[in-house]
């Protein structure tokens, strides 16, 4: 059952309240027609950059779909009252894509230190029967022109970013099209997780809302970005029910 409206303006950035199985219907479409479509996985340090980097903002903006990654996120709709059932975040929609969505994926793997999305590919091929891995490459590359290329030789249809944000959804709003995905999802430190490189929280703080802190307690150099989720809380408070309303237009 859709929830409606299905797209929310927090702070000037949309959230379509999607859960993981909408998300999954929402991508098998994407990948029939012949167009680009970008996928944000938003969180609330994202909505804290987009206040002031007009570009990203335009980008998230311009999103075919934008899904609920942060508890942030999730706790800001349901306080301007339009709930969401659950988080849909990169780690999960990667797995849930490899899993339910094997053979209809040819997938590149964009991001992450070098050798990281390779043994990332690996895992993702040992949990989805019939996943296709269209290529990878690491994170730290200079030439647009190059990587456009060769996402485009491979055959992806589906190109996952993991540059962490607002790199990877500027990279995609700029060249996604050019590749010849249909499909282009900006995933953080996905690769990361599923290489076995950096641990997912336990459950526990995964339920409690506490991820975050989990991730601060295991890599202290974060705390700096840390920074922008009482930044997030502040301004969705305090500026009560306007701050999450429907999107115009949606
Ligand atoms: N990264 C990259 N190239 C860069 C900077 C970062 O490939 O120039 C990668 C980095 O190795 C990591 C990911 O981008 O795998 C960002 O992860 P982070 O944990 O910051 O993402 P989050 O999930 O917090 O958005």
């Amino acid at each position: 059952m859709a929830l409606s409206p299905t797209r929310l303006d927090i702070l000037g950035c949309p959230l379509d309240r999607v859960t993981m199985a909408q998300t999954l219907d929402t991508l098998r479409g994407y990948l029939k027609t012949d167009k680009f479509h970008l996928v944000v996985t938003i969180g609330s340090e994202m909505i804290v950059r987009a206040q002031t980097d007009h570009e990203f903002r335009e980008a998230v903006r311009g999103a075919a779909l934008v899904v609920p990654d942060s508890i942030g996120a999730v706790l800001a709709a349901r306080y301007g009252g339009y709930p969401v059932r659950e988080r849909v975040t990169g780690v999960e929609l990667t797995q849930n894509m490899a899993q339910q969505m094997g053979p209809a994926l040819r997938i590149f793997l964009l991001g992450g230190a070098p050798g990281v999305a390779e043994t990332a590919a690996h895992r993702l091929l040992s949990m989805g029967p019939g996943v296709h891995i269209a290529g990878t490459h690491d994170g730290y590359f200079k030439d647009d022109a190059e990587i456009v290329a060769q996402v485009k030789a491979s055959g992806a249809n589906v190109l996952l970013v993991a540059l962490g944000f607002p790199r990877q959804e500027l990279w995609l709003s700029r060249h996604g099209a050019a590749c010849g995905v249909q499909v282009g999802i900006g995933v953080g430190g996905t690769f990361d997780v599923l290489s076995g490189r950096v641990q997912r929280a336990p459950m526990v703080f995964q339920k409690l809302g506490m991820e975050w802190f989990y991730r601060l307690a295991l890599q202290p150099s974060r705390w700096r970005r840390m920074l922008a989720l009482p930044k997030f809380a502040l301004r969705v408070l305090s500026g009560g029910k306007q701050a999450v309303k429907p999107m115009a237009n949606s």
